[in-house]
This record gives structure tokens, sequence and C-alpha cells, in this order.
């Protein structure tokens, strides 16, 4: 492997590495590597207190077993859990709002029915599937973590305009013509991500017929840790459960895919009329329904860059890799290669390696890419395969959920892959030091 060379410290700053977005993904990286004690520079083009504005990101993620595991080892879960409400019992069923009755066949998971000894770093104790946290609540604890690191330097506010990717140093450019070197560059900006057109790396992409309503909702009755998705003719509906509000009243996340071409009309509805549209797809389960706090719209589709890294560069989260919200799994997927980058940078930093060489990226790429893809792939599949109303095809999927009820490794299987501890596992994932 190559070695590296000290930082010269003269002309433009210097790092060893500049993480270009911190969204989700790119702080958790600032925060694995930093903590580790690697020089991290993290550049993001939105303002501080913009990015945990309530109408910033709507959303909530269903945080898996495995990207909890990682978020505690990179130290910021402690700022999070109070904000996450754990998933006990995953409900999957093929719904039919005001076409027909829900099917009676649907797949049910509850998390006791996972042996504990089975899970790494669960230590006999039996944990939940995972937990459903509001993005802005994951934001807040990860800037928490970053504050305490004194070799992550933040810089909010701030866009990369270009990078010239010249053998040993990356040359980055910021908005306000400040130059930086870095050794290796992490591209985490997300989707449309800059760094990866700066690159010349290519994607494949597809997209889909809907997009997503995104809404907090309160509702009369408990959830009792239950996360529901019903497939509708148009695609998932799903309701997620989070944490009581300060008044004590019962909340949940939908992630709603519908037409865009009756999205704005939704979403200007009164907020009983929405709530109304809500009840009419989801059921009578948790009594009536409201939204509450602002509504988002997300257009969806799948993006696969054609590499994960280039000499100097590596991409990571979204702009790596993004999927349908069907199973939850983008921002999971993104946490495993913070798990895995980091882990393949920190060996090569502690054993004097370049760490923006080839041999040393290879790792990430070979372990992160077939994974990513698996996702893809099944998200993509199971995301065709339901937002359908053909009889044929129902009765076909209907048949299959009740064929996959009765199979129990299967089912078992499925909820390790949901948790996210399928495969090889970084160590931040099984629960130990990076
Ligand atoms: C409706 C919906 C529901 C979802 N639900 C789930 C779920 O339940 N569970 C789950 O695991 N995943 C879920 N996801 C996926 C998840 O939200 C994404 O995978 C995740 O947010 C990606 O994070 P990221 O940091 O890679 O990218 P982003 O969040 O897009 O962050 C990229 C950052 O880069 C910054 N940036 C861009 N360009 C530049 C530049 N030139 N210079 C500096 N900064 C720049 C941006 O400002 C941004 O902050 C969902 C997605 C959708 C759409």
């Amino acid at each position: 492997m190559p070695a590296r060379v000290p930082l010269s410290n003269a002309g433009p700053a210097e790092t060893e590495i500049l993480i270009v977005g911190g969204g989700l993904v790119g702080m958790a990286m600032a925060a694995a590597l930093g903590g580790a004690g690697i020089p991290v520079t993290l550049v993001e083009s939105e303002k501080l207190p913009d990015i945990t504005a309530e109408t910033f990101d709507g959303r909530s993620s269903a945080i898996a077993y495995g990207s909890q595991q990682v978020l505690s080892g990179i130290g910021a879960w402690d700022y999070i859990a109070a904000a996450a409400e754990p998933i006990r019992d995953i409900r999957v069923s093929d719904g039919g709002w005001q076409y027909r009755e829900a099917s009676p066949f649907f797949v049910h998971y509850h998390f006791a029915d996972l042996n504990p000894d089975t899970v790494p770093g669960a230590h006999g104790a039996q944990p939940p599937f995972g937990w459903i946290i509001e993005n802005r609540a994951v934001r807040v604890g990860l800037l928490k973590r970053l504050a305490e690191i004194a070799a992550v330097t933040h810089l909010p506010g701030t866009r990369v305009r270009e990078i010239a990717f010249e053998g040993s140093f990356n040359v980055v450019t910021l908005d306000d013509g400040t130059l930086i070197r870095a050794r290796l560059v992490i591209g985490a900006d997300g989707r449309a991500s800059a760094v990866r057109r700066m690159a010349g790396i290519t994607t494949q992409e597809l997209g889909y017929k809907h997009s997503a309503i995104v809404c907090t909702v309160t509702h009369d009755r408990p959830h009792d840790g239950v996360a529901h998705e019903h497939f509708l003719p148009v695609g998932p509906f799903a309701m997620l459960p989070m944490t009581d509000d300060a008044e004590g009243r019962h909340r949940s996340s939908i992630v709603w895919t519908e037409d865009p071409r009756i999205i704005p009309m939704l979403l200007a509805l009164s907020d009983d009329e929405l709530g109304g549209e809500i009840e009419r797809r989801f059921g009578p389960t948790l009594g009536r329904i409201r939204p509450v706090g602002p509504r988002f719209n997300y257009p969806l589709k799948m993006i696969l860059a054609s590499t994960y890294i280039r000499e100097g560069l590596a991409l990571a989260g979204d702009a790596a890799h993004g999927m349908h919200p069907i199973a939850g799994q983008g921002f999971n997927m993104g946490v495993r290669d913070v798990a895995a980058l980091s882990e393949v940078l920190v060996d090569a930093w502690r054993g004097g390696a370049d760490l923006g060489s080839l041999a040393v990226l290879e790792h990430y790429a070979r372990w992160r890419r077939f994974d990513n893809l698996m996702m893809l792939v099944v998200t993509d599949g199971l995301t065709r395969l339901f937002s359908n109303d053909i009889g044929p095809i129902r009765l076909a999927r209907d048949i299959g959920f009740f064929l996959f009820n009765k199979a129990k490794p299967l089912k078992r299987l499925a909820m390790r892959h949901a948790m996210g501890i399928v495969g090889t596992l970084p160590r931040l994932v099984r629960g130990e030091k990076l």
C-alpha cells in the first residue's frame, strides 16, 4: 500500500479528508473519522440554523438496529435517543383503500421472534427492529457530537464549487474562493452530487410514477410501537410510530406515495380534510388522525453511481446510491457506508498508508457495492410489484404474503436484513470500537 507523505502546511489550507455534504451521512462520516483522530473538514452548503428548522426536512427515518449501533459507536446516539421510538412490530398488508377491503393476508414481524443471542452487540437483551426518529432530531444529535470533536472542522453555509483531482492531493475550491488541499475527498452531497459530476462518474437512473407525501400526524389511539405498511393501488402507504409530543399526543409519521398530479391538491386540503383522506387509506386502527406541522412532497427515483471510487475520491450515501423509501433503507445503507469506509480508512491511517490511494479505497468499494446494489434491486422490485392493482398480480402477491408468513426461517432472515445485521459486518455495526 502506498505510504502517506506528511501534510506540508504550506500554501492553501490542508486536511487529510474533505467531506462534501453535511447531510445525515456526511455528518456521521465526519464524526466517525474525526472521532478516530483523523483531521477532517466537513463542507455543507446550507447554513446552520436552517438545517435544523422544522421546514427543512419533514421526514422521520426508520433507523435499523445495525445503524443505531453505528450511531452509538460514533458517540451520537446519546444525543438522539430521547427522540427515538422503538419499532417492536411490523405489519405489511395489501391495503385496498376504497377499491376493496384490505387483504386478510399480511406479513407480521414481531421483535420477540428473533433470538437476541444471534444479534451482534445485543448482549442477550431483546433489541427492537429499529427506531423511528425525526431526521431533524438526528441532525441536532450529530451536530452536538461534531462540536465535541477537535479533529473536525465544520464549514456550514459554504458550497464546494470546483475540485481539481491532482494525484496525491486534490485541490478543492469553495464558493468564496478559498482553496483547501485534501488527500481524500468524500462526496456525501446527495442524489444530485456535484462531486460525482466533477469526477466524471456516470449514473444509472430509474424514475417512479409516484411521489411521496410526508407529514407528521396525531391520532387518538396509541400505536404500540407498530410500523404499518399498506400497499395501495398507487404505491405504498406507511404509518411509522413516533414518540408522543410534549402534550402527550400520540404521533406517527406518514410516507404516502401518490400520483404527482393530485399531490398539490391534497397538500392544499385543510387539516380535517387531509386527515379524512389519510383515515380512508389507513383505516380505523388508530382512531381519528390529523396532520400537524408542515407537509412535504418528495419526488422519488432510483440512482446508482457507476463507481464509488477514484484515486483520491470516494462516494457515500445518496451520492452513491439513492433508492425508493418503500423499505426505509436509504439512510441505513448510507450508515453502513460510513461504518465500512471509516473502518477501511482508520486501519489505513494507523498503518501509515495514503488514504487517497486506490489500494485503500478498493476495499470500501468491494465491501459496499454489492450490498447496496442488492438493496436497490429489492426495493425497486417491491415497488413495481406492489404499485399496481392488476387482479392476477394482486392474487399472486397475497398468496405470497400467506406463504411467507408461514415460512419462519425465511421471515427471520428478512427481519435480520431489515435490522441491518446480515453479511460481513463492520466493527461499528457489531457494537465494537473503530
Ligand atoms: C420520503 C422519504 C422517506 C425516507 N425514509 C427513510 C427511512 O425511513 N429510513 C432510511 O434509512 N432512509 C429513508 N429515506 C432515505 C434517506 O432520507 C436518504 O437516504 C438520506 O437522507 C441521504 O442522506 P445523504 O446525507 O446521503 O444525502 P442528503 O440528505 O441529500 O445530504 C446531502 C447534503 O449535501 C449538501 N450539498 C450538496 N451539494 C453540496 C456542495 N456542492 N457543497 C457543499 N454541500 C453540498 C446538501 O445541502 C445536503 O445537506 C427516505 C427518503 C425519502 C425521500
